[in-house]
């Protein structure tokens, strides 16, 4: 046999291992229940699109398709695909796709991994996870309300602390356009402070370079022209909207012009949900209007808006904030020792299960001795032991490993097998 040099996971993509693995679960399970509360129905899309889908989608001149995008040539057809780096332009494609927003607008969301090349650190990874949810075929400013009072709603479910609402609005294509000259002339007459990529950008998608992260540039970058002062009546009228519709809902919001996020599409309301608890990579959840996108991916006109949610980062938030109870391996787990208590054992054990108890039967070694250590190990709240003397009493031994289980005083006890799921089931 030749020698294997071991594998490892490649940088930026993590292993989530248990009992990490059940806060996904537990995050994931809050987040369809809250989901359906408002009405919004699950589309998944496929993880490799068509690499134009993006380029188009998301804009040229961005972070993402300039230098984070996993794109490859398939070596079966020569097409060019690539890694979804985010959900919307595929959840607009399968939309336009399969005619699903013109009889009627649409609230659909997905969950799941995204890709991106960037520099690894805490709160930024090559696979991450996303929550996106999008309104399709909305114009608003009501649906833009209902997204940003189900987001507050969510961190009020998760008991999230810290954590706060950032609002602008980009206006509309004319607005920016006049934005656009005054802007550009504000970054000729600092070319001193530009760095290359603000100079290579300042003409393709001058605003981008108001989105730097340069701390050089940032003097700058708050002496720049504001696109909010170029709104025209409607555009302020859409944000005014919105922001009564927030005080309404009792929501803080802390108006940021030099909000603009990260990729091209979007117009009037963006917003992002901020929190100091993660160090630099504070942003848990950005969205915004999209008006543009669906005609721009080949669908006829029609007004939308939509966020993702970074869930290693709202995870990560969680736990901080406290986040959900440890998670268990089982309730009960099943000590037994000779063939005819191991049979036993899963008789019972099934039975149990019947009951609704998340249950253990010992596999392996045969000394009770390490059968409680695995007990212990898995946090149990009960051991129920079956060997000689219990087959032939028909009762089982219960242990209670937990202090805080209702053992009714007594650390050990005998239980009748007929009785043994019920009494446990009301005591668990
Ligand atoms: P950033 O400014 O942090 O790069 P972004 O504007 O690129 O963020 P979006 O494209 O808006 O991020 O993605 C939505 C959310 O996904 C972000 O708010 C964040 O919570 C999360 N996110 C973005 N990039 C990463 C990453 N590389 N690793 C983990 N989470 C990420
Ligand atoms: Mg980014």
């Amino acid at each position: 046999m030749t020698e294997f040099e071991k594998a490892y996971a490649l940088t930026g993509m993590k292993d989530v291992l248990p009992p990490d693995g059940a806060q996904w679960e537990a995050l994931e399970a809050i987040v369809r229940d809250w989901l359906a509360g408002y009405g919004y129905l699950n589309l998944r899309t496929p993880v490799l699109e068509q690499t134009r889908l993006f380029a188009r989608g998301i804009g040229e001149v961005t972070d993402i398709v300039e230098k984070e995008m996993y794109s490859f040539v398939d070596p079966l057809n020569n097409e060019r695909l690539t890694m979804r780096p985010e959900f919307t332009a595929g959840m607009v494609r399968a939309a336009i796709e399969h005619n699903i927003l013109y009889e009627r607008p649409r609230r659909v969301y997905a969950m799941g991994p995204v890709f991106r090349h960037e520099k690894p650190q805490r709160g930024r990874y090559r696979q991450f996870h996303q929550i996106d949810v999008e309104a399709l075929g909305f114009a608003g400013p009501d649906v833009d309300a209902e997204l940003i009072v189900m987001l507050a709603r969510l961190w009020k479910r998760l008991g999230l602390s810290d954590i706060r609402l950032e609002l602008n609005s980009l206006g509309q294509a004319d607005e920016r356009a006049a934005h656009r000259a005054a802007l550009v002339s504000h970054l000729e007459q600092h070319m001193d402070v530009l760095d290359e990529e603000a100079r290579r950008r300042m003409y393709a998608n001058p605003l981008r370079v108001l989105d730097t992260k340069n701390p050089a540039m940032q003097a700058m970058a708050n002496a720049a022209p504001r696109l909010f002062d170029f709104l025209g009546e409607t555009s302020l009228t859409h944000y005014h909207g919105l922001c009564a519709m927030l005080d309404d809902a009792g929501i803080a919001y802390t108006f940021n012009p030099r909000l603009v996020r990260g990729l091209d599409y979007y117009n009037l309301t963006v917003f992002e949900w901020v929190t100091d608890r993660l160090g630099a990579q504070g942003t848990v959840c950005g969205g915004g209007r999209y008006d543009g996108l669906i005609e721009l991916l080949g669908g006829k006109p029609a007004p939308a808006v939509g966020f993702a949610i970074g869930i290693e980062r709202l995870l990560d938030l969680w736990s901080e904030s406290g986040g959900s109870a440890l998670a268990t391996e089982c309730q009960v787990y099943m000590v037994h020792q000779g063939e005819a208590a191991r049979r036993a054992a899963h008789r019972l054990g099934e039975q149990l299960r019947d009951a609704g108890l998340r249950v253990v039967v010992h596999a392996g070694s045969t000394g009770f001795k390490s059968q409680f250590r695995r007990a212990d190990a898995s946090g149990a709240i009960a051991a129920v032991v079956l060997g000689e003397d219990e087959l032939a009493s028909g009762s089982a031994t219960v242990k209670w490993l937990r202090q805080d289980a209702e053992a009714s005083g007594a650390q050990q006890e005998s239980i009748p097998f007929d009785r043994l799921s019920t009494d446990l089931k009301s005591r668990i």
